[in-house]
């Protein structure tokens, strides 16, 4: 069986945990935040465990729409300065709460996603001790 990692996320801005323990996506809490496409505004929850992109949302998204997510505590959009390099689209970034930074990519239906440590080394232990993999 391939191992899970489930992450725990915050605000990059605020640092309050963007998990919603009252949804579950794969018997996990759901990472919740508040999304934006070109016609209405809704709430958009991922799957915290990495690599799976379930989600829900209470929105119409296209395939291939970008869409803007923003903190449900502090609503700072969460893009950040980099684009995809799939798709070009915005990335959207998030902390772990055990050290270092989520990526995803914000168009509907990119799969590109990736964890970024500052300290490779010591982040990196201290994930690993963390997850235990
Ligand atoms: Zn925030
Ligand atoms: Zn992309």
């Amino acid at each position: 069986m391939k191992k899970e990692v489930s992450l725990s996320l915050k605000c990059p801005n605020c640092c309050q945990s963007l998990m919603d323990e009252q949804h579950t996506i794969c018997d996990k809490p759901s990472i919740k935040l508040n999304v934006e496409t070109e016609h209405e505004r809704g709430v958009l929850r991922l799957c915290c465990i990495y690599g799976n992109c379930s989600k829900t949302t209470d929105v119409a998204i296209d395939e291939g729409e970008i869409v803007a997510m923003f903190c449900p505590h502090c609503n700072q959009e969460l893009s950040i300065k980099e684009n995809c390099e799939i798709c070009g689209a915005p990335l959207v970034a998030f902390f772990i709460k055990a050290g270092g930074t989520v990526r995803i990519c914000s168009r509907n239906g990119c799969t590109n996603h990736a964890i970024v440590f500052k300290d490779v080394s010591e982040e990196m232990s201290k994930f690993y001790y963390e997850y235990g993999f």
